[in-house]
């Protein structure tokens, strides 16, 4: 191989790295983006971090003290999913934090959208004189954080769309048929719980009376939506519970109902649970078809 095919292919490497720390950020880091950064010096690498808590150090800082010998910093490359932030949130700039340090090469898997953000951090690490490279595993990278682009790029929220349906594609009708399981009820709820919102049509308000509550997962209940454009749901049904918010839509397009999910903050992402209120569930392990739960002990 040429050096230089040698380089792409340690860069793609290094950033694979990246977004499998990034991961691991998974249920802290939201409404934040999920980001993980490697530092690597002459082929090794020295540190990594990521993004484990929204409010907490970010993938750039964690990565940066997790460093043993400082003084190897400056003839290092820093790794990082998303660009680094340029601006003072929660935590100072990232950007500022790799200048200091004296790493002279960073290489980027994606811009961040983020209106604060948006190539100023770039901006910043090129005119102190970094060498930066953006869009390695750029495809990766964004889809890692689909939600995040989806708001602040497309101003909705990202949407997943959830059936049940038998193997020969039936997914209803008179004869009413659970496909549910035990486990695949657990993901359901695992997914509410990282969702801001949760709609279901009116036949289904009707039909199955759904709570749309996340009870088999720790996090918070998703938004619940429904569209009732003829007035006919009932209030006996648990939607009209006022157990957890719910919103009713009655006349308006799904356009005008994605651009009032936006105003409403939700698909920016969800909030991880404060893991001492999450007291159930602390535990969940798939066993056999069977999932076992075990509470976390009440301090
Ligand atoms: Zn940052």
């Amino acid at each position: 191989m040429k050096n230089e095919e040698l380089n792409t292919a340690y860069d793609v490497m290094f950033m694979r790295r990246c977004l499998q720390l990034a991961r691991c950020g998974e249920a802290g880091a939201p409404p934040n983006p999920m980001v993980g950064a490697v530092i690597v010096c002459d082929g090794r690498i020295i540190g990594e971090g990521y993004h484990r808590r929204c409010g907490g150090p970010h993938a750039e800082v964690n990565a940066i003290n997790s460093v043993k010998e400082k003084d190897l910093l400056s003839r290092s490359t820093i790794y990082v999913s998303l660009e680094p932030c340029a601006h003072y949130g929660k935590t100072p700039p990232c950007a500022d934090l790799i200048i200091e340090t004296g790493i002279r090469r960073v290489v980027i898997g994606c811009a961040d959208p983020f209106a604060k953000v948006n190539g100023l951090g770039i901006k910043k690490l090129q005119e102190a004189g970094c060498e930066v490279q953006v869009g390695v595993l750029e495809q990766e990278c964004r889809k890692l954080n689909r939600r995040f682009f989806t708001f602040h790029q497309e101003h909705r929220p990202w949407i997943i769309l959830k059936w049940a349906q038998s193997e020969d594609g039936i997914m209803g009708g008179d004869d009413r048929i659970t496909f549910s399981n035990a486990l695949t009820q657990t993901l359901v709820h695992r997914m509410r719980a990282r969702s801001g919102a949760i709609l279901v049509g009116t036949n289904t308000a009707l039909q199955d009376n759904p709570t749309l509550t996340t009870r088999l997962w720790p996090g918070p209940n998703p938004l619940r939506l429904t569209i009732d454009r003829n007035g006919i749901l009932p209030p006996t049904l648990h939607l009209k519970d006022n157990s957890t918010p719910t919103v009713i839509y009655t006349h308006e397009s799904i356009e005008e109902i994605l651009a009032d999910l936006y105003v409403r903050g939700i698909g920016e992402g969800v909030q991880a649970p404060i893991l001492a209120e999450a007291k159930l569930a602390g535990k969940q392990v798939f066993c056999q078809n069977k999932v076992e739960t075990w509470e976390r002990k009440q301090s």
